[in-house]
Protein backbone atom coordinates (compact mmCIF):
# COMPACT_ATOMS: atom_id res chain seq x y z
CA UNK A 1 0.00 0.00 0.00
CA UNK A 2 1.14 3.65 -0.84
CA UNK A 3 0.44 7.11 0.81
CA UNK A 4 -0.52 9.54 -2.64
CA UNK A 5 -1.43 12.82 -2.70
CA UNK A 6 -3.27 14.03 -5.68
CA UNK A 7 -3.15 17.17 -6.37
CA UNK A 8 -6.42 18.37 -8.64
CA UNK A 9 -9.71 17.13 -8.65
CA UNK A 10 -10.57 17.08 -12.66
CA UNK A 11 -10.79 13.86 -14.53
CA UNK A 12 -7.70 12.89 -14.54
CA UNK A 13 -6.80 13.18 -10.20
CA UNK A 14 -10.49 12.41 -9.29
CA UNK A 15 -9.92 9.12 -11.29
CA UNK A 16 -6.97 8.17 -9.78
CA UNK A 17 -7.69 8.96 -6.53
CA UNK A 18 -10.67 6.47 -7.50
CA UNK A 19 -8.45 3.63 -8.35
CA UNK A 20 -6.27 4.02 -6.22
CA UNK A 21 -8.26 4.01 -3.29
CA UNK A 22 -9.50 1.03 -4.83
CA UNK A 23 -6.69 -0.45 -4.29
CA UNK A 24 -6.04 -0.03 -1.13
CA UNK A 25 -3.90 2.73 -1.19
CA UNK A 26 -3.58 5.65 1.35
CA UNK A 27 -4.86 8.63 -1.12
CA UNK A 28 -5.42 12.25 -0.20
CA UNK A 29 -6.91 14.68 -2.98
CA UNK A 30 -6.59 18.41 -2.84
CA UNK A 31 -8.41 20.74 -5.05
CA UNK A 32 -8.49 24.61 -4.75
CA UNK A 33 -12.53 24.30 -5.54
CA UNK A 34 -15.30 22.03 -4.72
CA UNK A 35 -15.31 19.07 -7.17
CA UNK A 36 -16.42 19.68 -10.29
CA UNK A 37 -16.08 23.80 -10.26
CA UNK A 38 -17.10 25.66 -13.80
CA UNK A 39 -13.59 26.76 -13.53
CA UNK A 40 -11.56 23.59 -13.57
CA UNK A 41 -11.58 22.24 -17.71
CA UNK A 42 -13.67 19.07 -16.48
CA UNK A 43 -16.63 21.55 -15.33
CA UNK A 44 -19.56 22.33 -17.30
CA UNK A 45 -22.47 19.78 -18.39
CA UNK A 46 -21.28 17.44 -20.86
CA UNK A 47 -18.47 15.66 -22.75
CA UNK A 48 -18.16 12.99 -25.70
CA UNK A 49 -16.81 9.94 -25.37
CA UNK A 50 -15.93 8.09 -28.65
CA UNK A 51 -13.44 5.89 -29.43
CA UNK A 52 -12.33 7.02 -32.75
CA UNK A 53 -8.72 8.93 -32.75
CA UNK A 54 -8.04 8.51 -36.78
CA UNK A 55 -5.14 5.72 -37.02
CA UNK A 56 -4.27 5.50 -33.17
CA UNK A 57 -4.76 2.29 -31.50
CA UNK A 58 -3.75 3.66 -28.50
CA UNK A 59 -6.24 6.46 -27.55
CA UNK A 60 -8.63 4.60 -29.34
CA UNK A 61 -8.42 0.91 -26.63
CA UNK A 62 -8.26 3.82 -23.77
CA UNK A 63 -11.35 4.86 -24.75
CA UNK A 64 -12.96 2.29 -25.08
CA UNK A 65 -11.45 0.85 -21.81
CA UNK A 66 -12.87 4.34 -20.11
CA UNK A 67 -16.13 3.21 -21.19
CA UNK A 68 -16.44 0.25 -19.21
CA UNK A 69 -14.57 1.85 -16.29
CA UNK A 70 -17.48 4.80 -16.64
CA UNK A 71 -20.04 1.81 -16.38
CA UNK A 72 -18.32 0.40 -13.62
CA UNK A 73 -18.24 3.71 -11.87
CA UNK A 74 -22.36 3.81 -12.36
CA UNK A 75 -23.12 0.55 -11.37
CA UNK A 76 -21.44 1.35 -7.74
CA UNK A 77 -23.35 4.76 -7.31
CA UNK A 78 -26.23 4.42 -8.95
CA UNK A 79 -25.97 7.37 -11.01
CA UNK A 80 -26.23 7.92 -14.34
CA UNK A 81 -23.57 9.31 -16.28
CA UNK A 82 -23.04 7.89 -19.53
CA UNK A 83 -26.07 8.74 -21.97
CA UNK A 84 -25.11 6.64 -25.52
CA UNK A 85 -26.94 8.20 -28.03
CA UNK A 86 -23.74 7.16 -30.29
CA UNK A 87 -21.40 9.58 -32.32
CA UNK A 88 -21.30 10.40 -36.25
CA UNK A 89 -18.57 11.63 -37.70
CA UNK A 90 -19.38 13.88 -40.63
CA UNK A 91 -16.69 12.71 -43.60
CA UNK A 92 -15.39 15.05 -46.48
CA UNK A 93 -14.02 12.61 -48.57
CA UNK A 94 -13.20 8.39 -48.87
CA UNK A 95 -9.53 9.09 -47.44
CA UNK A 96 -8.93 10.83 -44.20
CA UNK A 97 -9.43 11.03 -40.41
CA UNK A 98 -12.74 9.02 -40.45
CA UNK A 99 -10.99 6.43 -42.77
CA UNK A 100 -8.41 6.00 -40.54
CA UNK A 101 -10.57 5.94 -37.70
CA UNK A 102 -13.19 2.98 -39.24
CA UNK A 103 -9.73 0.84 -40.60
CA UNK A 104 -8.56 1.28 -36.39
CA UNK A 105 -11.34 0.58 -34.73
CA UNK A 106 -12.61 -2.04 -37.22
CA UNK A 107 -8.97 -3.63 -35.86
CA UNK A 108 -10.11 -3.33 -32.37
CA UNK A 109 -13.25 -5.08 -32.46
CA UNK A 110 -15.07 -1.55 -31.77
CA UNK A 111 -18.41 -1.40 -33.30
CA UNK A 112 -18.73 1.38 -36.10
CA UNK A 113 -21.28 1.37 -39.02
CA UNK A 114 -20.58 3.42 -42.40
CA UNK A 115 -23.77 5.19 -43.36
CA UNK A 116 -24.59 7.16 -46.55
CA UNK A 117 -25.26 10.76 -46.52
CA UNK A 118 -29.43 9.54 -47.20
CA UNK A 119 -28.77 7.27 -43.82
CA UNK A 120 -27.50 9.84 -42.00
CA UNK A 121 -30.65 12.08 -43.01
CA UNK A 122 -32.66 9.56 -41.53
CA UNK A 123 -31.05 10.09 -38.01
CA UNK A 124 -31.14 13.46 -37.33
CA UNK A 125 -34.65 15.63 -37.59
CA UNK A 126 -32.78 18.10 -40.29
CA UNK A 127 -29.74 17.40 -42.20
CA UNK A 128 -28.08 18.81 -45.33
CA UNK A 129 -24.82 16.59 -45.93
CA UNK A 130 -24.81 17.62 -49.79
CA UNK A 131 -21.00 18.29 -49.01
CA UNK A 132 -20.34 15.02 -47.06
CA UNK A 133 -18.80 11.88 -48.89
CA UNK A 134 -20.64 9.65 -45.51
CA UNK A 135 -20.73 9.44 -42.09
CA UNK A 136 -18.85 7.45 -39.70
CA UNK A 137 -21.14 6.15 -36.59
CA UNK A 138 -19.95 5.23 -33.63
CA UNK A 139 -23.32 3.20 -31.81
CA UNK A 140 -21.82 2.52 -28.47
CA UNK A 141 -20.22 5.90 -28.27
CA UNK A 142 -21.96 9.25 -26.24
CA UNK A 143 -22.07 11.77 -24.17
CA UNK A 144 -21.22 11.87 -20.40
CA UNK A 145 -22.85 14.21 -17.81
CA UNK A 146 -19.22 16.29 -16.58
CA UNK A 147 -19.73 17.81 -13.94
CA UNK A 148 -22.03 14.98 -11.88
CA UNK A 149 -19.35 12.20 -13.22
CA UNK A 150 -16.14 14.18 -11.27
CA UNK A 151 -18.67 14.78 -8.34
CA UNK A 152 -19.25 11.10 -8.61
CA UNK A 153 -15.61 9.81 -9.21
CA UNK A 154 -14.63 12.47 -6.04
CA UNK A 155 -17.60 10.69 -4.23
CA UNK A 156 -17.01 7.11 -4.81
CA UNK A 157 -13.08 7.59 -3.99
CA UNK A 158 -14.51 9.16 -0.72
CA UNK A 159 -16.54 5.68 -0.25
CA UNK A 160 -13.15 3.91 -0.89
CA UNK A 161 -11.48 5.74 1.84
CA UNK A 162 -9.15 8.45 0.32
CA UNK A 163 -9.75 11.93 2.05
CA UNK A 164 -10.94 15.16 0.37
CA UNK A 165 -8.96 18.70 1.79
CA UNK A 166 -9.48 21.88 0.28
CA UNK A 167 -6.82 24.79 -0.56
CA UNK A 168 -4.66 25.33 -3.26
CA UNK A 169 -1.47 23.64 -2.78
CA UNK A 170 2.28 25.26 -3.81
CA UNK A 171 4.82 22.80 -4.91
CA UNK A 172 8.06 22.75 -2.54
CA UNK A 173 10.59 19.87 -3.80
CA UNK A 174 8.80 16.91 -2.93
CA UNK A 175 6.07 18.37 -0.80
CA UNK A 176 2.92 19.80 -1.61
CA UNK A 177 2.19 22.62 0.92
CA UNK A 178 -1.39 23.07 1.41
CA UNK A 179 -3.22 25.49 3.87
CA UNK A 180 0.16 25.88 5.84
CA UNK A 181 1.16 22.26 5.93
CA UNK A 182 3.72 20.06 3.87
CA UNK A 183 1.76 16.85 2.66
CA UNK A 184 3.91 14.09 2.34
CA UNK A 185 3.49 11.29 0.23
CA UNK A 186 5.19 7.40 -1.44
CA UNK A 187 4.26 9.77 -3.98
CA UNK A 188 2.24 13.32 -4.88
CA UNK A 189 0.47 13.85 -8.04
CA UNK A 190 0.06 17.17 -9.85
CA UNK A 191 -3.09 16.74 -12.35
CA UNK A 192 -3.62 20.66 -12.23
CA UNK A 193 -5.29 21.22 -15.48
CA UNK A 194 -4.37 24.27 -16.69
CA UNK A 195 -2.92 25.32 -13.51
CA UNK A 196 0.24 22.78 -14.68
CA UNK A 197 2.24 25.17 -16.50
CA UNK A 198 2.24 27.97 -13.71
CA UNK A 199 3.32 25.77 -11.14
CA UNK A 200 6.42 23.51 -13.42
CA UNK A 201 6.91 26.24 -15.80
CA UNK A 202 10.80 24.64 -16.72
CA UNK A 203 9.22 21.47 -17.50
CA UNK A 204 5.65 22.19 -18.45
CA UNK A 205 4.37 23.77 -21.87
CA UNK A 206 0.66 24.16 -22.05
CA UNK A 207 -1.65 26.61 -24.39
CA UNK A 208 -4.23 27.42 -22.46
CA UNK A 209 -7.31 28.87 -24.35
CA UNK A 210 -10.48 30.49 -24.23
CA UNK A 211 -13.74 27.99 -25.78
CA UNK A 212 -17.25 28.45 -26.10
CA UNK A 213 -20.42 26.63 -26.33
CA UNK A 214 -23.76 27.85 -26.92
CA UNK A 215 -27.14 25.82 -26.42
CA UNK A 216 -30.14 25.99 -28.66
CA UNK A 217 -33.87 24.93 -27.96
CA UNK A 218 -34.20 22.63 -30.65
CA UNK A 219 -37.40 20.46 -29.57
CA UNK A 220 -38.35 17.48 -28.96
CA UNK A 221 -36.87 16.05 -32.10
CA UNK A 222 -33.37 16.55 -30.63
CA UNK A 223 -33.62 14.72 -27.39
CA UNK A 224 -32.56 10.77 -29.22
CA UNK A 225 -29.93 12.14 -31.98
CA UNK A 226 -26.64 11.45 -32.14
CA UNK A 227 -24.21 13.77 -30.84
CA UNK A 228 -21.87 14.35 -34.42
CA UNK A 229 -18.58 15.46 -34.85
CA UNK A 230 -17.08 17.15 -38.08
CA UNK A 231 -13.74 17.07 -37.38
CA UNK A 232 -12.24 18.95 -40.96
CA UNK A 233 -15.02 21.83 -39.96
CA UNK A 234 -13.29 21.67 -36.14
CA UNK A 235 -17.07 21.62 -35.25
CA UNK A 236 -19.13 19.80 -32.87
CA UNK A 237 -22.51 18.99 -30.80
CA UNK A 238 -24.69 16.68 -29.18
CA UNK A 239 -28.38 16.59 -28.76
CA UNK A 240 -30.46 18.06 -26.09
CA UNK A 241 -28.98 16.21 -22.81
CA UNK A 242 -31.44 16.95 -19.67
CA UNK A 243 -33.54 19.47 -21.47
CA UNK A 244 -29.92 21.46 -21.29
CA UNK A 245 -30.45 22.59 -25.23
CA UNK A 246 -28.91 20.96 -28.30
CA UNK A 247 -25.34 21.60 -27.81
CA UNK A 248 -22.86 23.54 -30.73
CA UNK A 249 -19.19 24.10 -29.81
CA UNK A 250 -17.26 26.35 -32.04
CA UNK A 251 -13.86 23.87 -31.85
CA UNK A 252 -11.48 26.54 -33.74
CA UNK A 253 -8.36 27.57 -31.01
CA UNK A 254 -9.26 30.49 -29.00
CA UNK A 255 -7.23 33.00 -27.84
CA UNK A 256 -5.30 32.71 -25.14
CA UNK A 257 -6.40 33.14 -21.66
CA UNK A 258 -4.89 32.53 -18.10
CA UNK A 259 -5.95 30.02 -15.71
CA UNK A 260 -7.00 32.55 -12.66
CA UNK A 261 -8.53 35.03 -15.07
CA UNK A 262 -12.42 35.20 -15.06
CA UNK A 263 -14.06 33.26 -17.72
CA UNK A 264 -15.49 35.70 -19.58
CA UNK A 265 -19.44 35.67 -21.58
CA UNK A 266 -19.48 33.83 -24.85
CA UNK A 267 -19.25 36.54 -28.06
CA UNK A 268 -22.15 37.81 -30.52
CA UNK A 269 -19.47 36.89 -33.50
CA UNK A 270 -18.71 32.77 -32.04
CA UNK A 271 -22.25 33.02 -31.47
CA UNK A 272 -22.88 33.74 -35.55
CA UNK A 273 -20.47 31.12 -36.86
CA UNK A 274 -21.71 28.69 -35.19
CA UNK A 275 -25.39 29.17 -36.06
CA UNK A 276 -24.01 29.63 -39.60
CA UNK A 277 -22.52 26.51 -39.19
CA UNK A 278 -25.73 24.97 -38.00
CA UNK A 279 -28.45 26.54 -40.45
CA UNK A 280 -25.87 24.61 -43.18
CA UNK A 281 -25.86 21.44 -41.68
CA UNK A 282 -29.49 21.00 -39.79
CA UNK A 283 -31.36 23.85 -42.05
CA UNK A 284 -34.19 23.26 -39.06
CA UNK A 285 -31.70 24.71 -36.37
CA UNK A 286 -31.30 27.91 -38.25
CA UNK A 287 -33.72 29.97 -36.34
CA UNK A 288 -33.96 27.67 -32.97
CA UNK A 289 -33.31 29.74 -29.82
CA UNK A 290 -30.37 30.25 -28.12
CA UNK A 291 -31.10 28.76 -24.04
CA UNK A 292 -27.78 29.05 -23.35
CA UNK A 293 -23.46 29.68 -23.63
CA UNK A 294 -20.81 29.15 -21.64
CA UNK A 295 -16.84 29.17 -21.85
CA UNK A 296 -14.03 27.30 -20.50
CA UNK A 297 -10.30 26.47 -20.66
CA UNK A 298 -8.39 24.56 -22.99
CA UNK A 299 -5.08 23.39 -22.03
CA UNK A 300 -3.11 22.31 -25.20
CA UNK A 301 0.33 20.55 -26.07
CA UNK A 302 1.91 21.13 -29.12
CA UNK A 303 1.10 17.40 -30.53
CA UNK A 304 -2.57 16.93 -28.36
CA UNK A 305 -0.93 13.87 -26.11
CA UNK A 306 -1.11 13.79 -22.55
CA UNK A 307 1.45 14.46 -19.79
CA UNK A 308 1.82 11.62 -17.54
CA UNK A 309 5.82 11.93 -15.62
CA UNK A 310 7.60 11.97 -13.06
CA UNK A 311 9.77 14.95 -12.05
CA UNK A 312 13.44 15.15 -13.19
CA UNK A 313 14.31 16.14 -9.51
CA UNK A 314 12.26 14.68 -7.59
CA UNK A 315 11.07 10.84 -9.25
CA UNK A 316 8.09 10.47 -6.39
CA UNK A 317 6.55 13.56 -7.91
CA UNK A 318 3.94 12.95 -11.19
CA UNK A 319 3.13 15.21 -13.21
CA UNK A 320 -0.52 14.87 -14.89
CA UNK A 321 -2.19 16.72 -17.64
CA UNK A 322 -1.98 18.04 -20.88
CA UNK A 323 -6.01 16.92 -21.63
CA UNK A 324 -5.98 19.24 -24.50
CA UNK A 325 -9.58 18.89 -24.99
CA UNK A 326 -9.82 15.38 -25.22
CA UNK A 327 -8.97 14.34 -22.12
CA UNK A 328 -12.02 13.90 -20.08
CA UNK A 329 -13.45 10.55 -21.21
CA UNK A 330 -9.74 9.13 -20.80
CA UNK A 331 -9.64 9.47 -16.84
CA UNK A 332 -10.53 5.95 -15.54
CA UNK A 333 -8.71 4.58 -18.21
CA UNK A 334 -5.73 6.80 -17.95
CA UNK A 335 -5.70 6.49 -14.16
CA UNK A 336 -5.89 2.29 -14.44
CA UNK A 337 -2.21 2.64 -16.55
CA UNK A 338 -0.66 4.74 -14.57
CA UNK A 339 -1.22 2.57 -11.73
CA UNK A 340 -0.50 -0.37 -13.69
CA UNK A 341 2.93 1.35 -15.00
CA UNK A 342 3.58 2.30 -10.90
CA UNK A 343 3.71 -1.59 -10.07
CA UNK A 344 5.67 -2.30 -12.89
CA UNK A 345 2.50 -3.79 -14.60
CA UNK A 346 2.70 -1.83 -17.90
CA UNK A 347 4.66 0.95 -19.86
CA UNK A 348 3.33 4.38 -20.17
CA UNK A 349 3.62 5.27 -23.82
CA UNK A 350 6.60 7.69 -24.57
CA UNK A 351 4.91 10.38 -26.08
CA UNK A 352 3.17 11.05 -22.27
CA UNK A 353 7.42 12.21 -21.84
CA UNK A 354 8.06 15.73 -20.64
CA UNK A 355 10.17 17.65 -22.93
CA UNK A 356 10.26 19.01 -26.25
CA UNK A 357 7.45 17.73 -28.49
CA UNK A 358 6.82 18.33 -32.47
CA UNK A 359 3.30 19.46 -33.87
CA UNK A 360 1.37 15.95 -34.61
CA UNK A 361 -2.51 14.67 -34.86
CA UNK A 362 -5.02 17.05 -33.26
CA UNK A 363 -6.95 14.20 -31.24
CA UNK A 364 -9.92 16.84 -30.15
CA UNK A 365 -12.73 17.22 -32.62
CA UNK A 366 -10.81 20.13 -34.72
CA UNK A 367 -8.53 18.88 -37.60
CA UNK A 368 -9.18 21.82 -39.45
CA UNK A 369 -7.73 24.43 -36.77
CA UNK A 370 -4.35 22.90 -35.32
C1 LIG B 1 -15.42 23.16 -23.62
C2 LIG B 1 -14.66 21.88 -23.49
C3 LIG B 1 -15.10 20.79 -24.19
C4 LIG B 1 -14.40 19.59 -24.10
N1 LIG B 1 -14.89 18.50 -24.75
C5 LIG B 1 -14.36 17.28 -24.51
C6 LIG B 1 -15.00 16.12 -25.00
O1 LIG B 1 -16.03 16.19 -25.67
N2 LIG B 1 -14.46 14.91 -24.70
C7 LIG B 1 -13.33 14.80 -23.93
O2 LIG B 1 -12.89 13.67 -23.69
N3 LIG B 1 -12.68 15.90 -23.46
C8 LIG B 1 -13.18 17.13 -23.72
N4 LIG B 1 -12.60 18.26 -23.21
C9 LIG B 1 -11.30 18.15 -22.55
C10 LIG B 1 -11.39 17.68 -21.13
O3 LIG B 1 -12.50 18.27 -20.49
C11 LIG B 1 -10.07 17.99 -20.43
O4 LIG B 1 -9.00 17.42 -21.16
C12 LIG B 1 -10.06 17.40 -19.02
O5 LIG B 1 -11.23 17.76 -18.33
C13 LIG B 1 -8.82 17.85 -18.26
O6 LIG B 1 -8.92 17.39 -16.94
P1 LIG B 1 -7.79 17.66 -15.86
O7 LIG B 1 -8.13 16.80 -14.72
O8 LIG B 1 -6.45 17.56 -16.48
O9 LIG B 1 -7.93 19.23 -15.51
P2 LIG B 1 -9.03 20.03 -14.66
O10 LIG B 1 -10.38 19.51 -14.88
O11 LIG B 1 -8.81 21.48 -14.94
O12 LIG B 1 -8.66 19.72 -13.17
C14 LIG B 1 -7.55 20.30 -12.54
C15 LIG B 1 -7.92 20.58 -11.12
O13 LIG B 1 -6.76 21.01 -10.44
C16 LIG B 1 -7.13 21.99 -9.49
N5 LIG B 1 -5.94 22.76 -9.16
C17 LIG B 1 -5.12 23.39 -10.04
N6 LIG B 1 -4.08 23.95 -9.39
C18 LIG B 1 -4.28 23.67 -8.08
C19 LIG B 1 -3.53 23.98 -6.92
N7 LIG B 1 -2.39 24.66 -6.95
N8 LIG B 1 -4.02 23.56 -5.72
C20 LIG B 1 -5.19 22.86 -5.65
N9 LIG B 1 -5.93 22.54 -6.73
C21 LIG B 1 -5.46 22.93 -7.93
C22 LIG B 1 -8.20 22.78 -10.21
O14 LIG B 1 -9.01 23.49 -9.30
C23 LIG B 1 -8.94 21.70 -10.97
O15 LIG B 1 -10.06 21.22 -10.26
C24 LIG B 1 -13.24 19.49 -23.30
C25 LIG B 1 -12.80 20.61 -22.60
C26 LIG B 1 -13.50 21.79 -22.67
C27 LIG B 1 -13.01 22.96 -21.91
Amino acid sequence: MERVVIVGAGTFGASLAWWLAGRGDEVVLVDQFEPGDRRATSGGETRLIRSAHGADPDYAGMARRARTLWKQLEGESGVELLQETGVSWFAHGEDGWEAESERTLKALDIPTERWSVEEASRRFTSFDGSDLAWVLHEPEAGVLRAQKSIRTLVAQAQARGAQLVQGRAIPEGEYAVVNGAALEGDRVVWSCGPWLRQLFPALVQLKVTLQELFFYDGGAGWRNAPAWVDYDRATYGTPDIDEGGVKIAWDHEGPPIEPDADLPPATEETETLARGYMAARFPGLAQAPLVGSRTCRYELTVDSHFIVAPHPEHPSVWLVGGGSGHGFKHGPALAERIAGAWSGKAELPAHFALGERAKGTSFRSAGSNF
